[in-house]
């Protein structure tokens, strides 16, 4: 399985436009050691040809074009049945909550190109039902398509034509928040458990990606999957719980939004210490994050627990 980190940040990205944090002054002034980073998006793929998104970040667009890996491939053959100009590497996306940071970028895939989205019926819903926009999206036969799926169970990821990729998925149940856009209706007709979830995707040769941006806490069945997996793509928005308090001078702290922080005494550096098995890597950062700058301690203490930064760009074959 091949895994491709378009975007790193969490949402608002890296800087934010309307951020003033140490961080975003020093990155704007050209002072500041470490990298700019998009908004969360991962793409994997089982053969290097065809890829499914992670999610569909609002960064999508120049995302892509910044991939030549997702670029659209030019053919010469003439073909009646298809119109050779037209053409994508993308063979569906898989989503793992509604959130706008996560979903945006379908609204950059409607140029009529055959996709399919895995998502939960609550997920779909939200989307679909309840914001017309999305429309855009179906509005001809064979546009994208939607594929349900129900948390936990293992499901195919199949190209736009049904054939099999190579690759199984499986969504695990990590909180009940559904976006404040979501009107308190929808909100009693859903299931809470599809809300947000984590995703392990398995390849043919038995090899785990879990890709977990948002997690709320750590218990026994998360540290066992995890455990089990090859490489570990997990929450690292904020530093600490107060963090963007502190910043902001009010707002919510990082349990409320339903992020762990990575430091403190109960933190994901302290609860995952003894995971020794996988590759760990740190994704979903946001910008005011301390453990961006790569001259300070944070970033050493990360790096010396055995743990990687994502940053936009990496390309890893598990
Ligand atoms: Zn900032």
């Amino acid at each position: 399985m091949l895994v491709r980190i378009l975007g790193s940040a969490a949402g608002g990205g890296f800087p934010q436009w309307n951020c003033a944090c140490p961080n975003c002054r020093a990155l704007r002034a050209g002072n500041f050691r470490g990298k700019a980073r998009t908004q969360a998006q991962v793409s994997i793929s089982p053969d290097g040809h065809s890829w499914f998104l992670l999610g569909a970040s609002p960064d999508l667009r120049a995302q892509i074009e910044a991939t030549p890996d997702l670029h659209p491939r030019h053919t010469d053959e003439k073909d009646s049945r298809q119109n050779a100009a037209r053409h994508s590497p993308i063979a569906g996306v898989v989503l793992l909550n509604a959130d706008l940071d996560h979903t945006l970028g379908l609204l950059s895939l409607r140029e009529l190109q055959p996709l399919r989205i895995n998502a939960t019926e609550s997920v779909r819903r939200i989307l679909v039902e309840d914001n017309s926009m999305f429309a855009m999206l179906q509005r001809v036969p064979g546009q994208l398509s939607w594929t349900d799926f129900v948390p936990g169970t293992t499901f195919p990821l199949l190209d736009p034509s049904g054939e099999y990729s190579g690759l199984r998925c499986r969504g695990l149940s990590l909180g009940g928040r559904y976006p404040a856009y979501v009107p308190p209706s929808r909100q009693s007709e859903i299931r809470i458990g599809e809300a947000s979830l984590g995703r392990i995707v398995e390849s043919n040769t038995g090899k785990r990606l879990a890709y977990l941006p948002a997690v709320p806490q750590i218990d026994d069945v998360l540290l066992k999957e995890l455990g089990s997996s090859d490489v570990v793509l997990f929450d690292g928005t904020f530093w600490s719980d107060d963090e963007l308090t502190r910043i902001q001078g009010s707002g919510q702290t990082a349990y409320q939004m339903g992020h762990f922080p990575v430091s403190s005494e109960d933190g994901s550096l302290k609860q995952l210490a003894g995971l020794a098995g996988p590759r760990k890597i740190y994704i979903h950062i946001n910008n005011t994050n301390p453990m961006l700058n790569e001259a300070g301690p944070e970033y050493a203490q990360v790096r010396e627990a055995g743990w990687e930064i994502a940053e936009d760009g990496w390309r890893f074959e598990i």
